[in-house]
């Protein structure tokens, strides 16, 4: 059983490995994070937020449903057009256990590269809602969290939320 881990916990922090062999680890890590995400009516869930270190992730296409299960993705590219969007995350939790939310400024389209659960190499151009995820997801990757794009006073506003949640 893999456990969600929360703000405050250092492993949201740390640079993940890249995977180097899609082990059944791998895969069953990842197909246990779909069930987590849909639980929990999210659109994405990096390694790092249920404890594992390794370069992997699974996101929701909501437009779709479609469900993308990516290792080692990369952002080749962003497009110089940036957007407004409220950004929420499964490991940054409030008083009555829901995401806290906050609008947050991001590249409109990225160029994103992945390997799928079936060792292909993939790219696709994205947009919209999964170029929101796909961003937020591969940030978890490298110790990043959306409340680092906060103002100090609007990550204030965030933390004062999840503080209450203790
Ligand atoms: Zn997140």
């Amino acid at each position: 059983m893999l456990q969600m881990k929360l703000c405050g916990d250092l492993v949201l922090r740390e640079k993940c490995a890249p995977v180097d062999e899609i082990s059944s680890d791998v895969l069953s890590a990842m197909d246990e994070m779909v069930k987590m995400m849909a639980a929990q009516n999210g659109v994405g869930l990096a390694a790092p937020q249920v404890g594992i270190t390794k370069s992997f992730l699974v996101m929701m296409n909501p437009d779709t449903g479609e469900v993308f299960k990516m290792i080692n993705p990369i952002i080749k590219s962003r497009s110089e057009k940036t957007v407004v969007m409220e950004e929420g995350c499964l490991s940054v939790l409030g008083a009555d256990d829901l995401p806290v939310y906050a609008n947050v400024t991001r590249p409109e389209s990225v160029v994103v590269e992945w390997t799928n659960e079936r060792g292909e190499r993939l790219g696709a151009e994205m947009s919209g809602l999964p170029a929101r995820i796909v961003q937020h997801e591969t940030d978890h990757l490298n110790g990043v969290l959306f409340i680092d794009y906060l103002s100090p006073v609007k990550r204030e506003m965030v933390m004062r939320k999840v503080r209450r949640r203790k």
